[in-house]
């Protein structure tokens, strides 16, 4: 059997994301415990570990019960506000999910906080509140050049990936995306899409790279007609990425 990517759902709008065979099953960011382990029973699969993007309860919350009842491992970033069994990885890391034969690489990319960090291979890409589609995590701990930065590593990957974001907000981001570019067809054709799989009640995710170098906001600020749009959006002037970034995601934080 070849192996599937599957969204649990947790909280209101979290994903948990489920990397499984017919057999072994590995989490993402399990934020709770009780939907993962509904998920594996419903499916007959063990779990075989948790991988962790970042320290927020919403994504770490169920991670101490998984591990007492499975006895599984667990790799995450180098953060003491994390709690259980940690293997700490960063950048140049491999974790190794071995009940799949899968192997994924670590990028370091802080920035919502300053530890998180995503997991990818040549087909995925696991950036928990990094990067979301259409738009990006909150700035909470990091600055713009440092965000941008981790940004630019995740442009430099394989654009067909397909990336697994840790929450369904794509439809709010893109009414703001649209708010810049009312007039831009692609973007049009890509907020209607989903907006029908929302209406279904299918998750918007995942979203193709290719997607998002093409229509993130937050991507897109090295750009300079992009730049210009910024600019005379917000009034305000823009010279480089980073002034770029920092105007969007300010005006994000109030949109
Ligand atoms: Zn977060």
């Amino acid at each position: 059997m070849t192996i599937q990517v599957t969204p649990i759902k947790a909280f209101t709008d979290n994903y948990i994301w489920a990397i499984h065979d017919n057999q072994h099953c590995y989490v993402v960011d399990p934020g709770q415990a009780e939907p993962v382990n509904q998920f594996i029973a419903d499916k007959q699969l063990s779990l075989s570990g948790i991988l962790i993007t970042h320290h927020h309860n919403d994504h770490v919350g169920g991670m101490v019960s998984l591990q007492q009842r499975h006895q599984v491992p667990a790799w995450g970033p180098d953060d003491d506000r994390i709690n259980g069994e940690l293997q700490v990885v960063t950048e140049q890391n491999q974790v190794d999910l071995q009940a799949l034969s899968v192997c994924l690489q670590v990028l370091f990319i802080p920035g919502h906080t300053i530890s998180h960090i995503a997991f990818y291979n040549n087909d995925w890409l696991f950036c928990g509140d990094a990067l979301f589609s259409l738009g990006c995590g909150r700035m909470f701990e990091g600055h713009p050049a440092m965000f941008v930065e981790s940004l630019n590593k995740i442009k430099a990957l394989p654009e067909h990936l397909a990336v697994y974001c840790g929450h369904e907000y794509t439809q709010d981001n893109c009414r703001f995306a649209r708010a810049l570019e009312p007039d831009s067809q692609a973007l049009m054709e890509f907020c209607q899409q989903i907006k029908k799989l929302r209406a279904q009640q299918k998750p918007s995710l995942p979203s193709r790279l290719s997607t998002e170098l093409k229509l993130n906001p937050f991507l897109r600020t090295a750009d300079n007609d992009y730049q210009k749009l910024v600019q005379n959006h917000l009034k305000t002037p823009i010279n480089d990425a980073i002034t770029c970034f920092a105007a969007l995601r300010q005006w994000k934080d109030n949109f």
